[in-house]
């Protein structure tokens, strides 16, 4: 099997691959019932929250949707320092959304200072903030940035796209005050894709009922409605659900603060791998990702050439995100990647440079 690098989809172990094949259910059947609340209950580990989780049958970014349209009735804040960022600004003025950009240049983070000034200047429903920008291996600071919205404009909620970085790196939804997290399943999660979860505080849902149009498939009210039975408003993908029960447990049982140091152990060793060899790192020093490096190609390789190369060997890493194609290439951390694996991968580059 290929040694997935490259930030989602990750590799995905063959017995949650396996957990897969187990028979259909009705939706509407207790057992069903039963797997689901199973797997949500552990959800909400994941998540640091002690509130509700929800699993859609999306990926990501139809979360990033369920957000303007369910929290924002007119202004939106999106934070933009990154392409996913810039897709969630898109989502809500395709949305029909007022929304304003606060940008910071690809590779420097949102500050709080800047949220704060931004805020001052006009109310908004809520502020869209992408925790982790798989584009440029940056992760901006959330947790202080929350702090900011606290304490400048009380009202306006704070969502937070923690697609490449949940289960990898620690975001407590509760302790920082989030209002929404959303995360995708073929991330750091290491599922297949399909299923996109996320927690929800209980004045976002306040927030909702004050909205009028939420639209249909992503209307939290109605999720609500049917979490509430352990179920769900249109018909579930049962498989991914049995992966996701069977994945909850192996990631509770390494234990979430292993898995988080496993992560920046990796982190840690790609970064002085990289800097070592003569690249340097996309991201600013201190705001680093701890799933997913970006590497300035200073060695000006030929990016889909050295893959072909790891291919042979089984390995896989990603090309530079949209403009950053070639000009940097990015190798993921994430999932159930361990450091031998990280090893191997670095070691087939070294080779291929003549390191
Ligand atoms: N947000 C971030 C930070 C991402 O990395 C991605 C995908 O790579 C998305 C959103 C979109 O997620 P999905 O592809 O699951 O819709």
């Amino acid at each position: 099997m290929p040694h997935m690098f490259v930030p989602g989809p990750v590799d995905v172990d063959a017995d949650i691959l396996n957990a897969q094949t187990q028979p259909m259910l009705p939706h509407r059947s207790p057992e069903f019932e039963d797997l689901f609340q199973r797997a949500t209950v552990k959800t909400q580990q994941l998540f640091f929250t002690t509130r509700r989780v929800f699993v859609f049958s999306s990926s990501g970014t139809g979360l990033q949707e369920a957000a303007v349209r369910n929290f924002a009735s007119d202004r939106v804040l999106s934070c933009v320092n990154g392409a996913f960022g810039s897709r969630w600004y898109d989502v809500a003025v395709s949305n029909g959304l007022q929304a304003d950009k606060l940008e910071a240049a690809w590779g420097q983070p949102v500050t709080a200072q800047m949220v704060a000034e931004k805020l001052g200047e006009h109310p908004y429903d809520i502020i869209t903030i992408v925790h982790n920008e798989t584009s440029t291996g940056l992760e901006n600071p959330v947790e202080e940035i929350a702090e900011a919205v606290r304490h400048t404009s009380p009202d306006t909620l704070v969502c937070v796209d923690a697609v490449s970085s949940l289960g990898g790196t620690k975001i407590e939804t509760d302790a920082w005050g989030l209002d929404m997290v959303l995360t995708s399943s073929q991330k750091c999660l290491a599922l297949p894709p399909g299923l996109a979860l996320a927690a929800v505080s209980d004045r976002a849902m306040k927030r909702a009922e004050e909205v009028l149009h939420r639209g249909w498939y992503f209307d939290l009210l109605r999720m609500e409605k049917h979490r509430l039975k352990d179920s769900t408003p249109a018909t579930p993908a049962i498989s991914l659900i049995y992966a996701l029960d069977t994945q909850l447990e192996h990631i509770l049982k390494e234990g979430l603060e292993k898995r988080y140091a496993r992560h920046s152990a990796m982190a840690k060793r790609i970064h002085s791998w990289a800097l070592e060899r003569g690249f340097s790192l996309f991201a600013q020093d201190g705001f680093r990702s701890q799933t997913v490096t970006t590497l300035n190609n200073l060695l000006e390789l030929d990016i889909q050439d050295l893959n072909r190369c790891l291919l042979e060997s089984g390995l896989r890493i990603a090309n530079g995100y949209g403009i950053l194609k070639n000009e940097t290439f990015r190798i993921a951390h994430m999932g159930e990647t361990r450091m031998e694996d990280l090893d191997m991968l670095l070691e087939e580059i070294d080779k291929y440079i003549g390191a």
